[in-house]
């Protein structure tokens, strides 16, 4: 089998690294890589030559059996497929409704790296999480390079600064990671999360669970949430925006699949902030947690930056390759049995977003 890498459009990240293809080679694979796929990120061509053959586009395009990358490869490009082509990258067929018919139509089957199940069995092939987690690095950084103060607490000869007070509002994989930066630079960290579950995790990592007296335990329901009162809940979305108020840095990272972003930041709360201060939003690219984001922009409004970015991952491209090759390779070991896909397996099927395994489309 043939697997053809390519070069990203609009991203300086590549799906897999040479390291990768070295490690995947002698189960019978031969790769073609686009040259300059990884220059970006990187990874110079040299270095993909020893395990594979550097051409150009469209031969990587006509010769490909599967085709990998981290975006969809853009539309114009499908009509150079060979017959029966496969294609894996993240393809996210819940923001985006019309991907999967447009590939349905032109009979391409296609593996969707986001929609691999979560489960511990496939946690090495979740890029989800590994570019999440670099995302809440990520988030921290930046908005340290934005914030108009210090983050840690600085004793000098010219006086002490208090340490700043960072909030992190969805403590998934990127919040948790950005609790743990931020605690490394010396921040007092505050995060909140509708999940239970979460407050350990925050705890765990030396940050303080934003929460009001008065829950419902939901200890014996068997790790399900319970239906909290409306007072309660009132209580604690109150709490949430008083701690937002005081914050010197706001992350947010609220997502809910499928669905516009929760709206956790008023303008009212950001107008309440202290100039100088920053919010970054992950969530910006399905609506964003703050009201007043706007995606791929860095806004300021009444002195706090705003800024609306869901994919911080690319900033880092030479790690965020890394981490993405290393998940694609997993689950290319584990995608065939054979010549063609292994749809006896849970990953495989829950992945095939177009053409499943009913239906037939041999591997030219
Ligand atoms: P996500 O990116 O979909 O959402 C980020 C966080 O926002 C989540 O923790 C969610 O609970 C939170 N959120 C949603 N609505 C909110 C609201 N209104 N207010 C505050 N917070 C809100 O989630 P994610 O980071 O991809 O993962 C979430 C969970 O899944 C975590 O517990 C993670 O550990 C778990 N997970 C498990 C596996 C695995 O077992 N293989 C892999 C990845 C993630």
């Amino acid at each position: 089998m043939i697997i053809g890498l390519i070069k990203e459009a609009n991203d300086p990240r590549v799906a897999l690294v040479p390291a990768n293809l070295a490690k995947l080679k002698p189960s019978g694979i031969e790769f073609i890589v686009e040259s300059g796929a990884g220059a970006n990120a990187f990874y110079p061509d040299e270095d993909y030559a020893a395990n594979a053959r550097v051409l150009g586009r469209q031969e990587v395009l006509q010769q490909s059996d599967l085709l990998v990358s981290v975006h969809p490869l853009p539309e114009t490009d499908w009509p150079l497929l060979k017959q029966g082509a496969i294609l894996v990258a993240l393809f996210q067929p819940f923001a985006d409704p019309d991907i999967v018919p447009a590939l349905e139509k032109q009979g391409i089957r296609a593996f969707s790296l986001d929609m691999i199940p979560r489960t511990t069995l496939a946690q090495t092939m979740d890029v989800l999480s590994s570019m999440a987690s670099i995302a809440g690095y990520e988030a921290v950084l930046l908005a340290a390079c934005n914030l108009s103060r210090y983050i840690p607490m600085m004793v000098t000869a010219a006086g002490t600064v208090k340490p700043s007070k960072i909030l992190v509002l969805g403590a998934g994989v990127a919040g948790l990671q950005a609790i743990a930066t931020a605690r490394r630079l010396g921040a007092s960290v505050e995060a909140f999360d509708t999940r239970q579950a979460a407050k350990e995790e925050v705890e765990s990592l030396g940050a303080r669970f934003v929460e009001v007296e008065g829950a419902v335990d939901d200890r014996g329901a068997g790790g399900y949430a319970v239906q909290q009162s409306e007072e309660y809940l009132q209580r604690q979305r109150a709490e949430v925006q008083a701690r937002a108020a005081k914050a010197d840095i706001i992350i947010t990272t609220a997502q809910v699949r499928g669905r516009r972003a929760p709206l956790l930041l008023p303008a009212a709360t950001v107008e309440q902030m202290r100039p100088g201060s920053v919010v970054v939003d992950l969530a910006a690219s399905t609506g964003g947690n703050c009201e007043l984001t706007q995606d791929n922009k860095i806004i300021r409004h009444h002195g706090v930056t705003i800024i609306g970015d869901s994919n911080l991952a690319a900033r880092l491209p030479q790690d965020a390759s890394l981490l993405f090759g290393n998940n694609v390779a997993n689950f290319l070991k584990i995608l065939f049995k054979g010549d063609v896909p292994d749809f006896a397996n849970e990953i495989v099927r829950e992945s095939c977003i177009s053409v499943k395994e009913t239906e037939s489309a041999p591997i030219a």
